[in-house]
């Protein structure tokens, strides 16, 4: 892990929201948050990776990339569940 990979820390961006890439100072293309500190990518909460988009699955009350939402789909299916997901952002 280099020195800046160790001021990036994973926040959640508010009560029950998504997990997000957050830094004291910019790094790449880090966004600057009203809040304070810089923003990058959503990360996901199943398997803890930075990703384009996140997606709420309001059933699991969490917010998973597309693989893990697919991954988590197909499992729902198999169980007879109706899958309900919301897409926030995209690519
Ligand atoms: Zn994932």
């Amino acid at each position: 892990m280099t020195a800046n990979e160790a001021e990036i820390e994973l926040r959640r961006m508010w009560p029950g929201g998504p997990l997000r890439q957050w830094s004291e100072r910019r790094h790449g293309n880090f966004i600057p948050l009203h809040s304070g500190g810089f923003a990058g990518r959503y990360c996901c909460d199943q398997c803890r990776k930075p990703c384009a988009g996140v997606y709420r699955v309001i059933h699991a009350s969490r917010w998973l990339c597309g693989p893990c939402k697919r991954a988590l789909a197909t499992r729902v299916l198999a169980e007879g569940l109706r899958p309900a997901a919301e897409i926030i952002e995209q690519p």
